[in-house]
């Protein structure tokens, strides 16, 4: 039997018929050839095993087209998001719909990490210790306590007000480190504990990429015993995996992380060992310590990364970092030696030893020869942290995927899930061998089918910008094209005239167009800037520039989190007949979504190159050199050209939308490697200057007026 034949292709292929129970539940729906076709191809993945890794465009429907083989198929499901976002809609809204509608037995859970669950131990432990640094803070609790009495789940998300970064939180919630385990006395009724064991009963559990790396790099337990008795693990917004992951499996040292050994130290003596130790020197000595630290760094560049190529940080003295490091060790092992006395007490005075005993295997590999494959670099934007990290993912994940692909990967060992238990995990070393370790014993467990997908994962056929960093060159690669008519939806402009993006002028050149493009749409634009300098000069320009149009909101990123600014701008305006600008950055270039009216215009202020001062750029850039590549054309020209996909996939969300799209960058008109990135843009009609496009502007708003008379 073919594999079209097969009952799981012909099952999909119902579903997704002109009346089939997709159409039933959802009026709007009608077949897309390229959503049928993605479906079809996760279904061969499903039953021959593998990887498959789909670009789906804007408007194919990518969530379905995964969801539905993988439900049919009565496999074990694991899905993996980027963002909570994504998590929650997946979980509250899509899944339930369509196991209603496929009227399947399905059973799912959603797992997030330990942090989002409260700890009753911990919460406890609060209580007595009332040590809260003010009012608010034994305010919230309060409230914490009522709600802990009537909680199933004890996921904080269920907490209306509660911050993410307030005070509070670390004290309610457990890390690895602190987490009891089975020795908890609150083990039984343990919100953690019971959110694993749910994941371990159903049949779709959705995750989110942190917690699939927090597990591979074995700093976490709960997928451990998950992803063994997984047949399917989906991986949606894929193109944030590498990132995620290069962050996830690496390693930090920081000022704040002595902080917190001073204050659970203060804690700890405090509840179950007064006057058993020098516990208030200790915790003076730590907290010294990270003064000096910080102290080490007070005249860098606060902005930036610091690169640490040689034995120090750049800009720092070697003999002073290595008397620095040479102190810190001392005080770690004066600490040791203090704690032994009580370690036996208390499973708690055990979990502070072996944190302890963490630290210092983290400060012997900041002091040890840097590993290839690695970067190491002081990050000094807030507290002072050392970060050593791989350049990619690909060593960890390629062997988990393709094990026959990496021979030396073949596990001798078999006790792969040894090591882990709830938060108890024993003494295990973070560093590499031991991420290496859990990559090859999970290998052998692996489950059968991959999917990777997003709407943007690279700006070539084989998708290399995805692939290969995530070690899935073997992988089998789709490109799904948006279903959207980009010629007729969408003008392009790259405006001839205009300076380059390095002369002081260019800020002001685009704000200035801007301005005519947001006079006449109302406002209904996007801006998005590659640095934070720009960003804030053409936010304050075009706050200037349209002071006499007070109907137009000019809003610049900061002033509210992502989802409360989108929230805004896709809501309607205080104003009749208003509209809303954002000038933005970073983040803002993917997952912004708003679809409809409310954004008409997208403005891409230069060419998204990676920033070469980076320590990671640097060092990507380094090693493709000594590969004999070329950086340029490799790395700085396909980061470029995705971030370029995904900035000008903004504009059109779905078939109704229309509008213009600006590149305020010359050179992607007038060099070859612009009219490479150009390729990779959706086809979209060009408009050859300025007048063109404001008269085509014109006409839109006028026929959308008419419409609405
Ligand atoms: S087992 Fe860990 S997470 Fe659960 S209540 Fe105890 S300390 Fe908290």
């Amino acid at each position: 039997m073919s594999e079209l034949q097969s009952p799981l292709h012909q099952a999909v292929l119902g579903v997704f018929a002109p009346e089939g129970p997709l159409a039933k539940l959802d009026s709007h729906f009608s077949p897309r050839e390229g959503q049928t076709a993605m479906a079809m191809a996760v279904a061969d993945t499903l039953q021959t095993g593998g990887a498959l890794v789909v670009e789906a465009g804007t408007g194919v429907g990518k969530t379905f087209a995964y969801l539905v083989p993988a439900l049919l198929s009565g496999e074990r499901v694991v899905i993996s998001t980027a963002t909570k976002t994504l998590q929650d809609q997946l979980f509250s809204r899509d899944l339930p719909a369509l196991i209603q509608a496929l009227r399947l037995p399905t059973k799912m859970a959603l797992l997030k990490g330990r942090a989002n669950y409260l700890c009753l131990y911990r919460l406890g432990l609060a209580k007595e210790e009332g040590l809260f640094p003010d009012r608010f803070v034994v305010h919230l609790l309060s409230k914490v306590e009522k709600w802990a009495k009537l909680t199933d789940k004890g996921d904080l998300s269920e907490l209306p007000g509660l911050d993410e970064r307030s005070a509070l939180i670390p004290m309610i919630t457990s890390t690895k480190e602190n987490c009891l385990g089975s020795e908890c006395p609150q083990f039984k009724s343990c919100h953690v504990a019971l959110a694993r064991r749910e994941a371990m009963a159903a049949d779709v559990v959705v995750i989110n990429h942190h917690l699939f790396f927090a597990d591979l790099s074995m700093k976490e337990s709960g997928m451990a015993e998950l992803l063994p008795n997984t047949k399917v693990v989906i991986f949606d917004e894929a193109h944030q995996l590498n990132e995620t992951g290069v962050n996830f499996l690496g390693e930090q040292l920081s000022s704040s992380q002595l902080i917190d050994l001073a204050r659970d130290l203060l804690a700890l003596g405090a509840a179950s060992a007064k006057g058993m130790g020098p516990w208030q020197a200790l915790a003076a000595r730590l907290e010294l310590m990270s003064k000096t630290l910080r102290g080490l760094f007070a005249k860098s560049d606060r902005s930036q990364k610091l690169s640490w190529i040689g034995l120090a940080p750049q800009g720092l003295d070697e003999q002073l970092w290595r008397d620095t490091m040479a102190e810190m060790a001392k005080l770690l092992e004066d600490l040791l030696v203090a704690v032994e006395v009580v370690v036996q007490s208390a499973p708690d005075w055990e979990r502070y030893f072996e944190r302890v005993q963490d630290m210092q295997t983290r400060i012997a590999l900041f002091e040890s020869a840097l590993e290839p494959g690695c970067v190491r670099f002081a990050d000094v934007a807030g507290s002072v942290r050392l970060i050593q990290a791989p350049l990619d993912i690909a060593k960890t994940l390629g062997p988990k995927i393709h094990p026959q692909a990496h021979p030396s990967s073949v596990p001798q060992a078999s006790n792969a899930h040894d090591t882990v238990s709830l938060g108890h995990e024993g003494q295990h070393g973070t560093t590499r061998e031991s991420v290496e370790t859990a990559a090859n014993l999970a290998a052998q467990s692996s489950p059968k089918a991959w999917i990777f997908t997003s709407a943007t994962l690279g700006a070539d056929s084989t998708l290399s910008w995805f692939t290969q960093p995530c070690g899935l060159t073997h992988a089998r690669v789709l490109q799904v094209k948006s279903p959207f008519n980009y010629a007729r939806q969408a003008v392009l402009l790259v405006p001839k005239n205009m300076v380059l993006p390095s002369d002081p002028k260019h800020s002001e050149q685009v704000s200035e167009l801007a301005a005519k493009v947001i006079s006449i749409l109302g406002g209904k634009t996007l801006i998005l800037t590659t640095t934070l300098r720009a960003l804030k000069d053409i936010a304050l320009r075009l706050k200037d520039l349209l002071k006499d149009r007070p109907e137009i909101e000019v809003l610049a990123q900061g002033e509210g989190s992502k989802v409360e600014l989108m929230q805004r701008f896709r809501g309607p305006s205080t104003h009749e007949e208003g509209g809303f600008v954002l000038v933005a950055s970073a983040s803002f270039w993917e997952g912004f979504d708003v679809p409809g009216d409310a954004l008409q215009a997208v403005i891409i202020d230069k060419l998204p190159f990676p920033p070469p001062n980076d320590p990671m750029v640097e060092a990507r850039s380094k090693r493709l050199e000594s590969e004999g590549k070329s950086a340029f054309n490799s790395y700085f020209l396909a980061e470029a050209g995705v971030s370029l996909k995904q900035g000008a996939g903004r504009l059109i969300r779905r078939e109704s939308d229309k509008g213009v799209l600006v590149v305020c960058d010359t050179r992607l008109s007038t060099t070859g490697y612009g009219k490479r990135l150009m390729a990779a843009l959706p086809p979209m009609a060009r408009v050859s200057d300025e007048e063109a496009l404001l008269e085509g502007l014109r006409r839109l708003t006028k026929s959308a007026t008419s419409a609405e008379a």
